[in-house]
C-alpha cells in the first residue's frame, strides 16, 4: 500500500485546551459586561458594513473599523475598556463572516447575509496576543486585564506554546480555551492498517469491514430530555421569569449534552487511532444534507462534523494518515462492481442487481470510501509546511 507515506510532510500543529475558571461574583459582573461589549463592538461593526453597502454598495474594511474603533474608544467608556488586541479579534471575526459569505456569493451559492448577534448568541472573545490581556499561569490562575486574577481549574496541563486564549460563556460556566502550538507533527506510522468509516443514522459509524458503533443510550435519553425541557420553554410566556428560568435550565441540559457527546466523540476517535494508521473519511457537507432532508434533527444532532474534526487532530497527532474524499455518491455506488444503485435514505441495505452483493448500506459506504480515499484523496489533504 504505497498510497500510505505519500503527500506527507510537517507542519506545526495547533491543539486547543480548555479549562473551566471560578471568576467571583464581581468578576463575574465584569466578565458579563465585557462579553456584552464584544457582542455590541460586532454588531456595531456589522451594521455600519450593511449600511455602506446599502446606501452606495461599498464594503467597509478592517483596517477601516479598526482606525475607527481606536477614535471611539475615547468618547465610549465601554469600548475604552475593552483590551484593545481583543476588540481588533472580534472585529476580524466579523470579516472573516463577511470573506465567507462573499466566496459562497462568489462560487454561485445563496447564502444569507451575515446576522446580528442577539443576546445569548454570542458567547465569547479573543485575545489574540500572548500576555496582551490575558495570561494563563500554570500555578491556576488566569489574569484579565481590567478584571484581575481568575482561578483556573487546570484538570490537564496544556501542552506546547500557547498562541492565544478565548473566554467563553456557556450557560453560567465560563471557560478559557488556550490554542497551542505544539510542534511539528510525529513521523508516519509504520503499520499497515487501513480503515474507512461512513457515519450515519442508524449507527453513528460503520467501517469498511462491517463494524458498527451506535450512538450510547445515555445521550440519547438527555437529547429526550432536551426535546421535553425545549418544549417546557416555548410553553412559558415570552419575557416572564418563568420563562428566563426554563431557558436557563435548557442551556443546561445542552451543555451536559454537549460535553457527553464530545465526550464520546473522543473515546471513539481514540480507539479508531489506537488501531489503525490510516483513517478514511467521507468530507461532510452537513449543510446540504441537513436542508435536504427531514432527518434533519438526528443529523445535525450526531455532530459528525465535530468528531470527523478530532478524529483528524488525534490521528494528526499519532502520525496516522487522514484522508477525506468527497462524498458524491458514495452511498449509492456498489462496492463490488461500480454500478450506481439509487435507494433513499430510509433504504438500510445495499442490494446490488448487477453482481448481486448485499451489504448493510453504510458498510457499503464505508468501502466505497476507501477506494476513493486511495485513488482520489482531496487536495486539501496535502498539507504544506507551516
Ligand atoms: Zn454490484
Amino acid at each position: 500500500m504505497l498510497f500510505m507515506a505519500c503527500g506527507v510532510r510537517s507542519y506545526t500543529m495547533r491543539k486547543a485546551f480548555k479549562y473551566r475558571i471560578y471568576p467571583n461574583v464581581n468578576q463575574k459582573r465584569e466578565l458579563e459586561i465585557m462579553l456584552e461589549t464584544h457582542r455590541r463592538l460586532y454588531n456595531e461593526c456589522l451594521g455600519q458594513r450593511k449600511d455602506a453597502y446599502e446606501t452606495s454598495q461599498k464594503s467597509i474594511k478592517y483596517t477601516e473599523q479598526s482606525a475607527w474603533f481606536k477614535a471611539e474608544r475615547s468618547s465610549n467608556g465601554y469600548y475604552a475598556q475593552l483590551n484593545f488586541s481583543s476588540a481588533q479579534a472580534t472585529m476580524r471575526r466579523l470579516q472573516r463572516s463577511f470573506e465567507n459569505f462573499f466566496r459562497r456569493v462568489k462560487s454561485g451559492e445563496k447564502p444569507g447575509y451575515p446576522r446580528f448577534k442577539g443576546y445569548g448568541r454570542f458567547t465569547s472573545w479573543t485575545y489574540p496576543a500572548v500576555g496582551d490581556g490575558c495570561r494563563l499561569f500554570d500555578s491556576g490562575k488566569l489574569r484579565l486585564q481590567n478584571i484581575g486574577m481568575v482561578k483556573v481549574k487546570l484538570h490537564r496541563p496544556w501542552q506546547g506554546e500557547i498562541k492565544t486564549l478565548s473566554i467563553k460563556q456557556e450557560a453560567d460556566h465560563w471557560y478559557v480555551i488556550a490554542s497551542c502550538d505544539v510542534g511539528d507533527a510525529p513521523e508516519p506510522r509504520a503499520e499497515q492498517t487501513t480503515v474507512a468509516i461512513d457515519v450515519g443514522i442508524e449507527h453513528f459509524l460503520s467501517t469498511d469491514d462491517g463494524q458498527h458503533v451506535s450512538n450510547p443510550t445515555y445521550l440519547k435519553q438527555s437529547l429526550k430530555k432536551l426535546r421535553v425541557t425545549g418544549r417546557s420553554v416555548s410553553r412559558k410566556k415570552k419575557g416572564g421569569s418563568n420563562r428566563r428560568k426554563a431557558v436557563h435550565q435548557l442551556q443546561k441540559v445542552h451543555r451536559k449534552v454537549a460535553n457527553q457527546r464530545r465526550d464520546f466523540h473522543h473515546k471513539e476517535a481514540s480507539k479508531l487511532v489506537q488501531r489503525y494508521a490510516y483513517i478514511a473519511a467521507e468530507s461532510l457537507n452537513i449543510k446540504s444534507m441537513v436542508r435536504n432532508s427531514r432527518l434533519s434533527r438526528s443529523i445535525s444532532d450526531a455532530g459528525w462534523n465535530q468528531f470527523l474534526g478530532i478524529l483528524r487532530s488525534k490521528a494528526e497527532e499519532a502520525g496516522s494518515v487522514f484522508v477525506d474524499v468527497d462524498p458524491k455518491h458514495t452511498s449509492q455506488d456498489c462496492s463490488e462492481c461500480g454500478a450506481r444503485v439509487h435507494k433513499k435514505l430510509s433504504v438500510r441495505w445495499h442490494k446490488c442487481p448487477n453482481c448481486g452483493l448485499k451489504l448493510q448500506r453504510d458498510v457499503n459506504a464505508a468501502r466505497n470510501i476507501l477506494a476513493k480515499a486511495r485513488y482520489e484523496p482531496l487536495k486539501h489533504n496535502v498539507r504544506h509546511q507551516a
